[in-house]
Protein backbone atom coordinates (compact mmCIF):
# COMPACT_ATOMS: atom_id res chain seq x y z
CA UNK A 1 0.00 0.00 0.00
CA UNK A 2 1.04 3.41 -0.97
CA UNK A 3 1.00 5.61 1.67
CA UNK A 4 0.04 8.54 -0.78
CA UNK A 5 -2.69 6.93 -1.52
CA UNK A 6 -3.93 5.53 1.52
CA UNK A 7 -6.74 6.85 3.54
CA UNK A 8 -4.89 8.40 6.41
CA UNK A 9 -5.37 11.15 8.74
CA UNK A 10 -3.01 11.63 11.62
CA UNK A 11 -3.48 14.09 14.12
CA UNK A 12 -1.48 16.21 16.08
CA UNK A 13 -4.26 17.08 19.02
CA UNK A 14 -6.73 14.67 20.39
CA UNK A 15 -9.73 15.65 22.81
CA UNK A 16 -9.29 16.04 26.52
CA UNK A 17 -11.75 13.42 26.99
CA UNK A 18 -8.82 10.71 25.71
CA UNK A 19 -6.30 10.32 29.15
CA UNK A 20 -4.85 7.25 29.02
CA UNK A 21 -1.92 6.23 26.03
CA UNK A 22 -3.75 3.76 23.96
CA UNK A 23 -6.76 6.10 24.11
CA UNK A 24 -4.59 8.94 22.57
CA UNK A 25 -2.67 6.47 20.04
CA UNK A 26 -5.69 5.02 18.38
CA UNK A 27 -7.25 8.40 18.01
CA UNK A 28 -3.69 9.87 16.71
CA UNK A 29 -3.15 7.53 14.63
CA UNK A 30 -6.00 7.98 12.98
CA UNK A 31 -6.93 3.90 13.41
CA UNK A 32 -10.16 4.90 15.26
CA UNK A 33 -13.03 7.33 14.41
CA UNK A 34 -15.55 8.18 17.26
CA UNK A 35 -19.23 8.37 16.39
CA UNK A 36 -20.89 9.11 19.74
CA UNK A 37 -19.90 8.14 23.42
CA UNK A 38 -18.26 5.03 23.58
CA UNK A 39 -19.24 4.02 19.52
CA UNK A 40 -16.60 3.93 17.78
CA UNK A 41 -15.27 2.86 13.51
CA UNK A 42 -12.55 1.85 12.50
CA UNK A 43 -10.02 3.26 9.69
CA UNK A 44 -8.15 0.84 7.48
CA UNK A 45 -4.94 0.85 9.73
CA UNK A 46 -7.18 0.17 12.70
CA UNK A 47 -9.37 -2.97 10.89
CA UNK A 48 -6.50 -4.24 9.60
CA UNK A 49 -5.03 -4.63 13.27
CA UNK A 50 -8.62 -5.70 14.23
CA UNK A 51 -8.89 -8.53 11.68
CA UNK A 52 -5.40 -9.61 12.83
CA UNK A 53 -6.57 -10.35 16.47
CA UNK A 54 -9.73 -11.86 15.01
CA UNK A 55 -7.72 -14.49 12.68
CA UNK A 56 -5.57 -15.30 15.68
CA UNK A 57 -8.70 -15.78 17.82
CA UNK A 58 -9.74 -17.81 14.99
CA UNK A 59 -7.16 -19.75 14.26
CA UNK A 60 -7.05 -21.03 18.24
CA UNK A 61 -10.57 -21.28 18.53
CA UNK A 62 -10.64 -23.79 15.25
CA UNK A 63 -7.92 -25.34 17.01
CA UNK A 64 -9.85 -26.23 20.14
CA UNK A 65 -12.47 -27.91 18.56
CA UNK A 66 -14.66 -24.28 18.17
CA UNK A 67 -16.85 -23.87 15.19
CA UNK A 68 -17.51 -20.30 14.36
CA UNK A 69 -21.57 -19.26 13.11
CA UNK A 70 -22.68 -15.70 12.95
CA UNK A 71 -26.07 -15.06 15.17
CA UNK A 72 -27.77 -11.52 14.72
CA UNK A 73 -26.95 -8.56 17.34
CA UNK A 74 -30.83 -8.19 17.49
CA UNK A 75 -32.72 -10.39 19.72
CA UNK A 76 -36.13 -11.30 20.70
CA UNK A 77 -36.96 -10.31 24.85
CA UNK A 78 -38.66 -13.36 25.15
CA UNK A 79 -35.77 -15.01 25.52
CA UNK A 80 -33.94 -13.08 28.10
CA UNK A 81 -37.63 -13.46 29.75
CA UNK A 82 -37.17 -17.32 29.95
CA UNK A 83 -33.75 -16.97 31.29
CA UNK A 84 -34.79 -14.27 33.45
CA UNK A 85 -32.38 -11.99 32.44
CA UNK A 86 -34.65 -9.19 30.90
CA UNK A 87 -34.88 -7.70 34.16
CA UNK A 88 -31.44 -8.84 36.13
CA UNK A 89 -29.58 -7.54 33.30
CA UNK A 90 -30.72 -4.11 33.90
CA UNK A 91 -30.04 -0.68 32.18
CA UNK A 92 -26.83 -1.57 30.34
CA UNK A 93 -29.40 -3.98 28.20
CA UNK A 94 -29.94 -2.04 25.01
CA UNK A 95 -33.59 -2.44 24.35
CA UNK A 96 -36.17 -1.54 21.39
CA UNK A 97 -39.11 -2.02 20.12
CA UNK A 98 -40.07 -2.86 16.57
CA UNK A 99 -42.98 -0.76 14.65
CA UNK A 100 -45.58 -2.94 16.63
CA UNK A 101 -44.00 -2.38 19.93
CA UNK A 102 -42.75 -5.69 20.63
CA UNK A 103 -39.59 -5.66 22.72
CA UNK A 104 -35.93 -6.61 21.59
CA UNK A 105 -32.39 -6.36 23.02
CA UNK A 106 -28.84 -5.73 21.17
CA UNK A 107 -26.90 -8.57 22.14
CA UNK A 108 -24.44 -7.61 25.50
CA UNK A 109 -23.28 -11.76 25.01
CA UNK A 110 -25.50 -14.87 23.63
CA UNK A 111 -26.21 -17.14 25.96
CA UNK A 112 -30.15 -17.20 25.37
CA UNK A 113 -29.43 -17.31 21.47
CA UNK A 114 -27.09 -20.17 21.43
CA UNK A 115 -28.90 -22.16 24.46
CA UNK A 116 -32.25 -21.57 22.47
CA UNK A 117 -30.45 -23.08 19.29
CA UNK A 118 -28.85 -26.07 21.04
CA UNK A 119 -32.08 -27.01 22.49
CA UNK A 120 -33.67 -26.68 18.99
CA UNK A 121 -30.97 -28.87 17.58
CA UNK A 122 -29.76 -31.21 20.14
CA UNK A 123 -31.52 -34.40 21.40
CA UNK A 124 -29.14 -36.87 21.75
CA UNK A 125 -25.49 -37.48 24.06
CA UNK A 126 -24.35 -38.28 20.73
CA UNK A 127 -24.57 -34.96 19.50
CA UNK A 128 -22.56 -34.03 22.38
CA UNK A 129 -19.86 -32.12 23.08
CA UNK A 130 -20.16 -28.97 21.14
CA UNK A 131 -18.25 -25.76 21.18
CA UNK A 132 -19.73 -22.83 19.24
CA UNK A 133 -18.38 -19.70 18.81
CA UNK A 134 -18.93 -16.21 17.06
CA UNK A 135 -17.04 -13.13 16.76
CA UNK A 136 -19.52 -10.26 16.44
CA UNK A 137 -21.00 -6.54 17.94
CA UNK A 138 -21.85 -6.14 21.32
CA UNK A 139 -24.10 -3.47 22.51
CA UNK A 140 -23.53 -2.24 26.41
CA UNK A 141 -25.41 0.84 26.84
CA UNK A 142 -22.51 1.35 29.75
CA UNK A 143 -23.27 3.81 32.49
CA UNK A 144 -19.53 5.14 32.11
CA UNK A 145 -18.26 4.51 28.44
CA UNK A 146 -14.35 5.79 28.46
CA UNK A 147 -11.15 4.60 28.21
CA UNK A 148 -11.74 4.50 23.87
CA UNK A 149 -12.03 1.00 23.00
CA UNK A 150 -11.35 -0.21 26.57
CA UNK A 151 -15.08 0.69 27.91
CA UNK A 152 -17.27 1.01 24.99
CA UNK A 153 -21.18 0.77 24.20
CA UNK A 154 -20.26 -0.75 20.81
CA UNK A 155 -17.74 -3.65 20.81
CA UNK A 156 -16.64 -6.56 19.02
CA UNK A 157 -16.28 -9.70 21.12
CA UNK A 158 -15.64 -12.79 20.25
CA UNK A 159 -18.15 -15.40 22.68
CA UNK A 160 -17.86 -19.00 22.67
CA UNK A 161 -20.28 -21.64 24.36
CA UNK A 162 -19.57 -25.31 24.84
CA UNK A 163 -21.99 -28.03 25.67
CA UNK A 164 -21.68 -31.05 27.74
CA UNK A 165 -22.78 -34.00 28.54
CA UNK A 166 -21.91 -33.74 32.48
CA UNK A 167 -19.51 -31.89 34.84
CA UNK A 168 -16.97 -33.41 34.10
CA UNK A 169 -17.29 -32.95 30.10
CA UNK A 170 -17.44 -29.00 31.01
CA UNK A 171 -14.42 -29.29 32.96
CA UNK A 172 -12.69 -30.58 29.45
CA UNK A 173 -13.99 -28.28 27.63
CA UNK A 174 -12.98 -25.45 30.14
CA UNK A 175 -9.44 -26.35 30.32
CA UNK A 176 -9.37 -26.40 26.18
CA UNK A 177 -10.64 -22.87 26.50
CA UNK A 178 -8.20 -21.79 29.30
CA UNK A 179 -5.48 -22.91 27.64
CA UNK A 180 -6.76 -21.47 23.71
CA UNK A 181 -6.52 -17.67 25.30
CA UNK A 182 -3.91 -18.21 26.60
CA UNK A 183 -2.25 -18.92 23.34
CA UNK A 184 -4.33 -16.09 21.83
CA UNK A 185 -3.41 -13.18 24.61
CA UNK A 186 0.55 -14.85 24.30
CA UNK A 187 0.31 -14.14 20.23
CA UNK A 188 -1.04 -11.00 20.38
CA UNK A 189 2.00 -9.71 22.12
CA UNK A 190 0.23 -9.42 25.52
CA UNK A 191 1.46 -9.96 29.38
CA UNK A 192 -1.03 -11.18 30.88
CA UNK A 193 -2.54 -13.47 34.16
CA UNK A 194 -5.47 -15.23 34.27
CA UNK A 195 -7.14 -14.43 38.02
CA UNK A 196 -10.53 -16.27 39.58
CA UNK A 197 -13.20 -13.93 39.07
CA UNK A 198 -16.61 -13.28 40.03
CA UNK A 199 -19.39 -14.43 37.78
CA UNK A 200 -21.53 -11.46 37.62
CA UNK A 201 -24.44 -11.18 35.48
CA UNK A 202 -23.27 -14.43 33.29
CA UNK A 203 -23.68 -16.75 36.46
CA UNK A 204 -22.33 -20.21 36.59
CA UNK A 205 -19.90 -21.06 39.17
CA UNK A 206 -16.08 -21.05 38.59
CA UNK A 207 -15.03 -18.17 36.16
CA UNK A 208 -11.54 -16.61 35.35
CA UNK A 209 -10.36 -13.34 33.69
CA UNK A 210 -7.28 -13.08 31.54
CA UNK A 211 -6.34 -9.38 32.57
CA UNK A 212 -3.47 -7.78 30.48
CA UNK A 213 -1.18 -6.37 33.05
CA UNK A 214 -1.64 -2.28 33.22
CA UNK A 215 -1.50 0.67 35.36
CA UNK A 216 -4.94 2.25 33.48
CA UNK A 217 -6.66 -0.78 33.69
CA UNK A 218 -9.80 -1.08 35.30
CA UNK A 219 -9.51 -4.52 36.77
CA UNK A 220 -7.72 -4.95 40.46
CA UNK A 221 -5.96 -8.24 41.13
CA UNK A 222 -5.03 -9.76 44.38
CA UNK A 223 -2.47 -11.78 44.17
CA UNK A 224 0.17 -13.72 46.71
CA UNK A 225 3.98 -14.21 45.42
CA UNK A 226 4.24 -17.48 47.62
CA UNK A 227 1.44 -19.85 46.69
CA UNK A 228 0.52 -18.50 43.15
CA UNK A 229 -3.25 -17.72 44.27
CA UNK A 230 -4.22 -15.07 41.97
CA UNK A 231 -8.07 -13.42 42.19
CA UNK A 232 -9.60 -10.27 40.78
CA UNK A 233 -10.38 -8.13 44.34
CA UNK A 234 -13.96 -8.76 43.62
CA UNK A 235 -13.72 -12.22 44.32
CA UNK A 236 -10.79 -13.02 46.62
CA UNK A 237 -11.56 -14.28 49.64
CA UNK A 238 -10.32 -13.30 52.99
CA UNK A 239 -9.39 -14.55 56.28
CA UNK A 240 -11.70 -14.02 59.53
CA UNK A 241 -9.71 -12.62 62.11
CA UNK A 242 -9.12 -15.00 64.73
CA UNK A 243 -12.11 -15.28 66.83
CA UNK A 244 -11.60 -13.89 70.67
CA UNK A 245 -12.26 -15.51 74.03
CA UNK A 246 -12.54 -12.44 75.85
CA UNK A 247 -15.27 -12.39 78.06
CA UNK A 248 -18.56 -10.56 77.43
CA UNK A 249 -18.45 -6.90 79.19
CA UNK A 250 -21.39 -5.28 79.85
CA UNK A 251 -23.73 -3.04 76.91
CA UNK A 252 -22.81 0.77 77.66
CA UNK A 253 -23.53 3.51 75.65
CA UNK A 254 -21.08 6.28 75.36
CA UNK A 255 -22.04 10.24 74.39
CA UNK A 256 -19.38 10.93 71.18
CA UNK A 257 -20.40 13.94 69.79
CA UNK A 258 -19.35 14.87 66.53
CA UNK A 259 -17.76 11.46 65.28
CA UNK A 260 -19.11 10.57 62.26
CA UNK A 261 -16.66 8.30 60.74
CA UNK A 262 -14.50 5.40 62.24
CA UNK A 263 -11.38 7.41 62.74
CA UNK A 264 -12.76 9.78 64.41
CA UNK A 265 -14.54 7.39 66.82
CA UNK A 266 -12.06 5.23 67.47
CA UNK A 267 -9.26 8.44 67.81
CA UNK A 268 -12.29 9.74 70.20
CA UNK A 269 -12.20 6.64 72.40
CA UNK A 270 -8.72 5.65 71.84
CA UNK A 271 -9.64 2.41 70.51
CA UNK A 272 -8.14 1.08 67.58
CA UNK A 273 -10.34 1.03 64.50
CA UNK A 274 -10.57 -3.26 64.22
CA UNK A 275 -12.25 -2.28 67.68
CA UNK A 276 -14.96 -0.66 66.15
CA UNK A 277 -18.28 -1.93 63.47
CA UNK A 278 -18.71 -0.18 60.25
CA UNK A 279 -22.29 0.37 58.82
CA UNK A 280 -23.08 0.87 55.02
CA UNK A 281 -26.82 1.31 54.35
CA UNK A 282 -28.84 0.48 51.11
CA UNK A 283 -31.91 0.89 49.51
CA UNK A 284 -33.36 -2.15 46.91
CA UNK A 285 -35.10 -1.76 43.99
CA UNK A 286 -37.86 -4.10 42.67
CA UNK A 287 -38.34 -4.53 38.52
CA UNK A 288 -40.70 -1.76 38.44
CA UNK A 289 -37.42 -0.20 39.96
CA UNK A 290 -39.90 1.03 43.25
CA UNK A 291 -38.19 0.79 46.61
CA UNK A 292 -38.44 -2.51 47.94
CA UNK A 293 -36.02 -2.57 51.13
CA UNK A 294 -33.65 -1.77 53.25
CA UNK A 295 -30.27 -3.35 53.61
CA UNK A 296 -27.54 -2.66 56.42
CA UNK A 297 -24.24 -4.12 56.03
CA UNK A 298 -21.53 -4.51 58.82
CA UNK A 299 -18.25 -4.89 58.54
CA UNK A 300 -15.20 -4.47 60.99
CA UNK A 301 -14.24 -1.15 61.38
CA UNK A 302 -11.10 -1.01 59.17
CA UNK A 303 -12.10 -3.75 56.76
CA UNK A 304 -13.65 -1.72 53.12
CA UNK A 305 -17.05 -3.50 52.28
CA UNK A 306 -16.59 -5.70 49.04
CA UNK A 307 -19.98 -4.59 46.70
CA UNK A 308 -19.57 -7.72 44.78
CA UNK A 309 -19.74 -10.13 47.36
CA UNK A 310 -22.74 -7.65 49.25
CA UNK A 311 -24.73 -8.26 45.81
CA UNK A 312 -23.96 -11.88 45.62
CA UNK A 313 -25.63 -12.76 49.63
CA UNK A 314 -28.04 -11.33 48.66
CA UNK A 315 -28.60 -12.58 45.48
CA UNK A 316 -30.12 -9.35 43.48
CA UNK A 317 -28.46 -7.99 40.22
CA UNK A 318 -26.03 -4.96 40.72
CA UNK A 319 -28.46 -2.35 39.65
CA UNK A 320 -31.24 -3.27 41.97
CA UNK A 321 -29.32 -1.53 44.93
CA UNK A 322 -27.76 1.79 46.14
CA UNK A 323 -26.48 3.83 48.89
CA UNK A 324 -29.62 5.01 50.89
CA UNK A 325 -30.30 8.07 51.77
CA UNK A 326 -30.23 7.57 55.47
CA UNK A 327 -32.84 10.09 56.72
CA UNK A 328 -35.51 8.05 54.77
CA UNK A 329 -33.79 4.84 56.17
CA UNK A 330 -33.76 6.12 59.25
CA UNK A 331 -37.56 6.92 59.31
CA UNK A 332 -38.02 3.10 58.59
CA UNK A 333 -35.73 1.24 60.53
CA UNK A 334 -34.38 3.09 63.50
CA UNK A 335 -30.72 3.78 61.37
CA UNK A 336 -29.02 7.12 62.55
CA UNK A 337 -26.53 8.66 59.69
CA UNK A 338 -22.96 8.59 61.24
CA UNK A 339 -24.53 6.48 64.24
CA UNK A 340 -25.50 3.45 63.24
CA UNK A 341 -24.92 0.20 64.56
CA UNK A 342 -26.54 -3.43 63.99
CA UNK A 343 -28.55 -3.17 67.16
CA UNK A 344 -31.39 -1.27 67.90
CA UNK A 345 -32.04 -1.46 63.84
CA UNK A 346 -35.45 -2.87 62.40
CA UNK A 347 -37.27 -3.57 59.32
CA UNK A 348 -34.19 -3.89 57.28
CA UNK A 349 -32.12 -7.11 56.30
CA UNK A 350 -28.72 -7.36 58.29
CA UNK A 351 -25.90 -8.39 57.02
CA UNK A 352 -22.87 -9.03 58.62
CA UNK A 353 -19.51 -10.04 57.81
CA UNK A 354 -18.54 -13.77 58.57
CA UNK A 355 -15.59 -12.50 61.19
CA UNK A 356 -17.97 -10.23 63.68
CA UNK A 357 -19.78 -12.89 65.37
CA UNK A 358 -16.49 -14.51 66.45
CA UNK A 359 -15.09 -10.82 67.81
CA UNK A 360 -16.09 -9.42 71.42
CA UNK A 361 -16.61 -6.41 72.83
CA UNK A 362 -16.36 -3.65 70.03
CA UNK A 363 -18.08 0.04 69.29
CA UNK A 364 -20.58 0.40 67.12
CA UNK A 365 -23.28 3.44 66.05
CA UNK A 366 -25.92 3.49 69.04
CA UNK A 367 -28.92 4.44 66.32
CA UNK A 368 -29.00 7.86 68.55
CA UNK A 369 -27.45 10.72 67.24
CA UNK A 370 -23.69 11.48 68.99
CA UNK A 371 -23.93 7.93 70.84
CA UNK A 372 -22.13 4.82 70.06
CA UNK A 373 -22.46 1.80 72.24
CA UNK A 374 -19.70 -0.16 73.58
CA UNK A 375 -19.02 -4.12 74.62
CA UNK A 376 -21.45 -5.00 71.61
CA UNK A 377 -21.20 -8.84 71.10
CA UNK A 378 -23.04 -10.99 68.38
CA UNK A 379 -26.16 -12.60 69.89
CA UNK A 380 -26.47 -11.11 73.00
CA UNK A 381 -26.79 -7.39 71.32
CA UNK A 382 -27.61 -8.02 67.93
CA UNK A 383 -28.57 -10.53 65.29
CA UNK A 384 -27.95 -11.18 61.55
CA UNK A 385 -30.04 -12.13 58.35
CA UNK A 386 -26.95 -12.76 56.76
CA UNK A 387 -23.49 -14.25 57.59
CA UNK A 388 -20.63 -14.10 55.26
CA UNK A 389 -17.67 -12.83 54.07
CA UNK A 390 -18.36 -9.49 52.66
CA UNK A 391 -15.18 -7.59 53.09
CA UNK A 392 -12.11 -6.43 50.42
CA UNK A 393 -8.70 -8.70 50.32
CA UNK A 394 -6.50 -5.43 50.66
CA UNK A 395 -2.83 -5.31 50.28
CA UNK A 396 -1.00 -7.02 52.93
CA UNK A 397 -3.87 -9.04 54.17
CA UNK A 398 -2.95 -12.66 54.44
CA UNK A 399 -3.57 -15.06 51.75
CA UNK A 400 -6.81 -16.91 52.04
CA UNK A 401 -4.19 -19.39 50.66
CA UNK A 402 -1.06 -19.93 52.54
CA UNK A 403 -1.06 -16.94 54.92
CA UNK A 404 1.54 -14.51 52.66
CA UNK A 405 1.10 -10.89 52.38
CA UNK A 406 -1.26 -10.17 49.54
CA UNK A 407 -0.03 -7.59 46.69
CA UNK A 408 -2.43 -5.82 44.41
CA UNK A 409 -1.89 -5.09 40.49
CA UNK A 410 -4.14 -3.04 38.03
CA UNK A 411 -4.79 -4.98 34.60
CA UNK A 412 -7.04 -4.96 31.76
CA UNK A 413 -9.85 -7.64 31.45
CA UNK A 414 -9.07 -8.61 28.15
CA UNK A 415 -11.46 -12.34 28.59
CA UNK A 416 -13.28 -14.12 30.98
CA UNK A 417 -14.22 -18.01 30.88
CA UNK A 418 -16.91 -19.10 33.03
CA UNK A 419 -18.60 -22.48 33.99
CA UNK A 420 -22.06 -22.16 33.76
CA UNK A 421 -22.92 -25.31 34.86
CA UNK A 422 -27.30 -25.86 33.67
CA UNK A 423 -28.04 -22.26 34.54
CA UNK A 424 -29.39 -21.27 31.11
CA UNK A 425 -30.24 -25.34 29.95
CA UNK A 426 -32.13 -25.58 33.06
CA UNK A 427 -34.10 -22.02 32.60
CA UNK A 428 -34.90 -22.29 29.22
CA UNK A 429 -35.23 -26.35 29.10
CA UNK A 430 -32.13 -27.54 27.11
CA UNK A 431 -31.87 -31.13 27.05
CA UNK A 432 -30.58 -34.19 25.76
CA UNK A 433 -31.15 -37.69 25.83
CA UNK A 434 -28.14 -40.25 27.47
CA UNK A 435 -27.55 -43.39 26.84
CA UNK A 436 -30.42 -44.64 28.87
CA UNK A 437 -32.90 -42.74 27.22
CA UNK A 438 -33.13 -40.07 30.07
CA UNK A 439 -33.24 -36.48 29.93
CA UNK A 440 -30.73 -34.37 31.25
CA UNK A 441 -29.82 -30.86 31.15
CA UNK A 442 -27.08 -29.64 29.00
CA UNK A 443 -23.84 -28.37 30.56
CA UNK A 444 -22.79 -25.27 29.62
CA UNK A 445 -19.43 -23.36 29.48
CA UNK A 446 -19.08 -19.44 27.75
CA UNK A 447 -15.85 -17.71 27.44
CA UNK A 448 -15.84 -14.26 25.53
CA UNK A 449 -12.67 -12.59 24.03
CA UNK A 450 -12.96 -8.56 24.03
CA UNK A 451 -11.49 -8.16 20.78
CA UNK A 452 -11.39 -4.30 20.31
CA UNK A 453 -10.56 -3.65 24.12
CA UNK A 454 -7.71 -6.23 23.30
CA UNK A 455 -6.40 -3.99 20.77
CA UNK A 456 -6.67 -1.40 23.08
CA UNK A 457 -4.67 -3.43 25.70
CA UNK A 458 -1.69 -4.05 23.07
CA UNK A 459 -1.12 -0.50 22.45
CA UNK A 460 -1.34 0.52 26.51
CA UNK A 461 1.22 -2.25 27.28
CA UNK A 462 3.55 -1.39 23.88
CA UNK A 463 3.96 1.78 23.02
CA UNK A 464 6.63 5.07 24.01
CA UNK A 465 6.87 8.83 23.88
CA UNK A 466 6.39 8.75 19.91
CA UNK A 467 4.00 6.17 19.34
CA UNK A 468 2.59 2.73 19.39
CA UNK A 469 5.31 -0.18 19.01
CA UNK A 470 2.87 -2.92 17.36
CA UNK A 471 3.91 -6.83 17.79
CA UNK A 472 5.00 -7.69 14.41
CA UNK A 473 1.46 -10.30 15.11
CA UNK A 474 -1.07 -7.62 15.10
CA UNK A 475 0.66 -4.90 13.37
CA UNK A 476 -1.78 -3.01 10.59
CA UNK A 477 1.54 -3.52 8.15
CA UNK A 478 4.68 -5.88 8.91
CA UNK A 479 7.10 -2.95 7.46
CA UNK A 480 7.62 0.63 6.03
CA UNK A 481 9.38 2.15 3.43
CA UNK A 482 10.19 5.88 3.74
CA UNK A 483 11.25 7.25 0.70
CA UNK A 484 13.66 11.18 1.65
CA UNK A 485 12.76 12.21 -2.05
CA UNK A 486 10.03 10.58 -3.63
CA UNK A 487 10.87 12.85 -6.66
CA UNK A 488 14.81 11.69 -7.09
CA UNK A 489 13.86 8.67 -9.37
CA UNK A 490 17.02 6.51 -8.26
CA UNK A 491 15.82 6.86 -4.59
CA UNK A 492 11.97 5.92 -5.80
CA UNK A 493 13.38 3.10 -8.26
CA UNK A 494 15.51 1.22 -5.32
CA UNK A 495 11.88 2.19 -2.52
CA UNK A 496 9.46 0.22 -5.46
CA UNK A 497 12.01 -2.37 -5.77
CA UNK A 498 12.40 -3.11 -2.25
CA UNK A 499 8.37 -2.59 -2.07
CA UNK A 500 7.94 -5.07 -5.14
CA UNK A 501 10.41 -7.55 -3.38
CA UNK A 502 9.14 -7.76 0.28
CA UNK A 503 5.16 -7.72 -1.04
CA UNK A 504 6.25 -11.29 -3.00
CA UNK A 505 7.49 -12.93 -0.01
CA UNK A 506 4.30 -12.23 1.53
CA UNK A 507 5.12 -9.25 3.98
CA UNK A 508 2.62 -6.09 4.40
CA UNK A 509 4.46 -3.27 3.27
CA UNK A 510 3.62 0.48 3.11
CA UNK A 511 5.59 2.79 1.06
CA UNK A 512 6.10 6.13 2.64
CA UNK A 513 5.97 8.17 -1.23
CA UNK A 514 3.86 11.36 0.31
CA UNK A 515 5.57 14.61 -0.93
CA UNK A 516 6.60 15.63 2.72
CA UNK A 517 9.48 16.33 4.60
CA UNK A 518 11.25 13.65 5.81
CA UNK A 519 11.06 14.77 9.37
CA UNK A 520 7.48 14.47 9.23
CA UNK A 521 7.57 10.55 7.26
CA UNK A 522 9.75 9.84 10.67
CA UNK A 523 7.34 11.05 12.86
CA UNK A 524 4.29 9.63 11.59
CA UNK A 525 6.27 5.98 11.07
CA UNK A 526 7.08 6.22 14.76
CA UNK A 527 3.73 7.05 15.51
CA UNK A 528 1.93 4.45 13.50
CA UNK A 529 4.31 2.11 15.17
CA UNK A 530 4.86 -0.14 11.85
CA UNK A 531 8.00 -2.88 12.86
CA UNK A 532 10.44 -2.74 10.26
CA UNK A 533 11.47 0.64 8.90
CA UNK A 534 13.08 0.62 5.89
CA UNK A 535 14.34 3.92 4.87
CA UNK A 536 15.79 4.64 0.90
CA UNK A 537 17.81 8.21 1.33
CA UNK A 538 20.74 8.95 -0.15
CA UNK A 539 22.55 5.97 -0.23
CA UNK A 540 20.39 4.52 -3.21
CA UNK A 541 22.60 4.80 -5.26
CA UNK A 542 25.11 1.85 -4.13
CA UNK A 543 21.75 0.16 -3.14
CA UNK A 544 22.30 0.47 0.57
CA UNK A 545 19.24 1.69 2.50
CA UNK A 546 18.65 2.15 6.30
CA UNK A 547 17.57 -0.62 8.66
CA UNK A 548 15.56 -0.23 11.57
CA UNK A 549 13.43 -2.41 13.99
CA UNK A 550 11.07 -0.08 15.66
CA UNK A 551 11.55 -1.38 19.05
CA UNK A 552 14.76 -0.57 19.10
CA UNK A 553 17.20 2.38 19.29
CA UNK A 554 20.14 2.18 16.75
CA UNK A 555 19.64 1.64 13.27
CA UNK A 556 22.25 0.08 10.79
CA UNK A 557 23.53 0.80 6.80
CA UNK A 558 23.11 -1.98 4.94
CA UNK A 559 22.36 -3.30 1.51
CA UNK A 560 18.92 -3.33 0.08
CA UNK A 561 19.34 -7.13 -0.04
CA UNK A 562 19.91 -7.69 2.79
CA UNK A 563 17.14 -5.56 4.13
CA UNK A 564 14.96 -7.06 2.14
CA UNK A 565 16.65 -10.59 3.23
CA UNK A 566 16.38 -9.15 7.06
CA UNK A 567 13.30 -8.03 6.88
CA UNK A 568 11.26 -11.24 5.54
CA UNK A 569 12.95 -13.26 8.19
CA UNK A 570 11.94 -11.47 11.06
CA UNK A 571 8.22 -11.01 9.94
CA UNK A 572 8.06 -14.82 9.08
CA UNK A 573 9.58 -15.24 12.58
CA UNK A 574 7.44 -13.07 14.52
CA UNK A 575 4.04 -12.46 12.66
P1 LIG B 1 -16.36 -5.52 32.61
O1 LIG B 1 -16.24 -6.15 33.97
O2 LIG B 1 -15.09 -4.88 32.14
O3 LIG B 1 -17.55 -4.65 32.46
P2 LIG B 1 -17.60 -7.92 31.83
O4 LIG B 1 -17.00 -8.84 32.83
O5 LIG B 1 -18.95 -7.42 32.02
O6 LIG B 1 -16.59 -6.71 31.60
P3 LIG B 1 -17.88 -10.08 29.93
O7 LIG B 1 -19.33 -10.22 30.00
O8 LIG B 1 -17.01 -11.05 30.62
O9 LIG B 1 -17.48 -8.58 30.39
O10 LIG B 1 -17.49 -9.90 28.39
C1 LIG B 1 -16.40 -10.59 27.77
C2 LIG B 1 -15.32 -9.62 27.34
O11 LIG B 1 -15.84 -8.55 26.56
C3 LIG B 1 -14.62 -8.94 28.48
O12 LIG B 1 -13.64 -9.77 29.03
C4 LIG B 1 -14.07 -7.70 27.83
O13 LIG B 1 -12.83 -7.99 27.21
C5 LIG B 1 -15.07 -7.38 26.76
N1 LIG B 1 -15.94 -6.26 27.17
C6 LIG B 1 -16.93 -6.28 28.07
N2 LIG B 1 -17.51 -5.07 28.18
C7 LIG B 1 -16.85 -4.26 27.31
C8 LIG B 1 -16.99 -2.88 26.95
N3 LIG B 1 -17.90 -2.11 27.49
N4 LIG B 1 -16.15 -2.38 26.01
C9 LIG B 1 -15.22 -3.16 25.43
N5 LIG B 1 -15.05 -4.45 25.73
C10 LIG B 1 -15.85 -5.01 26.66
MG1 LIG C 1 -16.04 -10.28 32.39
Amino acid sequence: MRLSKMHLKTLREVPNEAEIPSHILLLRTGMIRKLVSGVYGFMPLGWRSIRKIEDIIRQEMDQAGGQEIHMSAVQPAELWEESGRWFAYGPELWRLKDRNGRDFCLGPTHEEIFTDIIRSDVSSYRQLPLNLYQIQTKYRDEARPRFGLMRSREFIMKDAYSFDRDQAGLDRSYEEMYAAYEKIFTRCGLTFRPVEADTGAIGGSNSHEFTALSEVGESEIAYCEKCQMAATVERAECVDAPASSAEELPLEEVHTPGTKTIEEVADFLGIGQDETIKALLFVTYDEEEKENGYVAAFVRGDRELNMTKLINALKIPEHSIEFADEEKMGAATGCVGGFTGPTRLHDCTIVVDSELPGLRNLCAGACKTDYHLKNVNYGRDYKADIITDIKTLKEGDPCPVCGAPIKHARGIEVGQVFKLGTKYSESMGATYKDENQKEQPIVMGCYGIGVTRTLAAVVEQHHDENGIIWPMSVAPYHAIITVMKPDDQTQADLAEHIYNELAAAGVEVLLDDRKERPGVKFKDADLLGIPVRITVGRGAADKTIEYKLRRDADKEEISADEGIARTIEIVNKEK
